[in-house]
């Protein structure tokens, strides 16, 4: 069988600590290109740069960093480096984990999702941003995770995302099927002032909880399983759509 085309995406950078791992384990399976942002975009979202030029660095063969977003990157990648023939898009490993709603934020998950709108397969891998990272391990979950869906192809409008628990030592077990679960988001506007008097904000900070609920990805990451859930791009409420019809629209 021919090598598939691998292209390897993340929201961490080049410099990204889980990057490493995912591409050694995609070079096992496949060809592998890498099309990253030159620095550090997590939350950037589905993003993509209109107004400014992007430029390309190639940091070694197959390598390319970008001044661009996560979806940029795939975008990039895909129509650019790799001229659409792609057989998979990988994104990650993201350190910190995209569970719940963090997927509306994440960048490591809109490149998965850009691949999707540019109708490649694709998974976003995240890891618990604490405890013991085993990111080989999680390379070699996403091996057989990968080469899974290279055969048995994922439905249209659909990717997979992956979140790691923290190790315990111990190899990842099988991974488990969940729903989106709810993450619990701290909700203060911190105003400080900058040494000149000026004032500023941070809109983030505290570190995110989530709701324990069997069968969601938050609940899998707790029990220290790997979550596996199916994403799709249409976000449609086929109840509420129904419940409109009703409506003076
Ligand atoms: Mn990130």
């Amino acid at each position: 069988m021919k090598r598939p085309r691998i292209l390897v995406c993340n929201d961490d950078g080049i410099y990204g600590p889980g990057l490493p791992a995912l591409i050694s384990a995609m070079r096992k399976i496949g060809l592998v290109t890498v099309s990253v942002p030159d620095h550090e975009r997590s939350a950037d979202s589905h993003s993509l740069t209109l107004h400014k030029p992007i430029r390309i660095h190639k940091k070694s063969e197959g390598v390319y960093a970008l001044n661009g977003s996560p979806a940029d990157c795939c975008r990039f990648g895909v129509l650019e480096i790799l001229k659409g023939k792609v057989d998979l898009v990988v994104s990650g490993i993201n350190r910190g984990y995209n569970l719940g709603e963090d997927v509306i934020y994440s960048g490591t998950v809109a490149a998965a999702m850009e691949a999707t709108l540019l109708k490649i397969d694709a998974i976003a891998f995240s890891m618990d941003p604490d405890g013991t990272k085993d990111w080989k391990g999680a390379g070699v979950f996403a091996q057989r995770l990968a080469k899974q869906v290279l055969q048995k192809k994922l439905p249209k409008g659909v990717c997979l995302n992956v979140n790691f628990p923290a190790a315990g030592g111990k190899p990842y077990k099988a991974g488990q099927p969940a729903r989106l679960g709810r993450r619990i988001y701290g909700t203060e506007v911190t105003r400080r002032s900058d040494p000149r008097g000026l004032e500023y904000y941070w809109l983030a900070g505290r570190q995110v909880s989530g709701v324990n609920e069997p069968g969601t990805d938050v609940g899998v990451v707790s029990r220290g399983r790997v979550s596996v859930t199916p994403l799709k791009i249409d976000s449609t409420d086929g109840a509420t759509l129904q419940a409109l019809t009703a409506w003076s629209l």
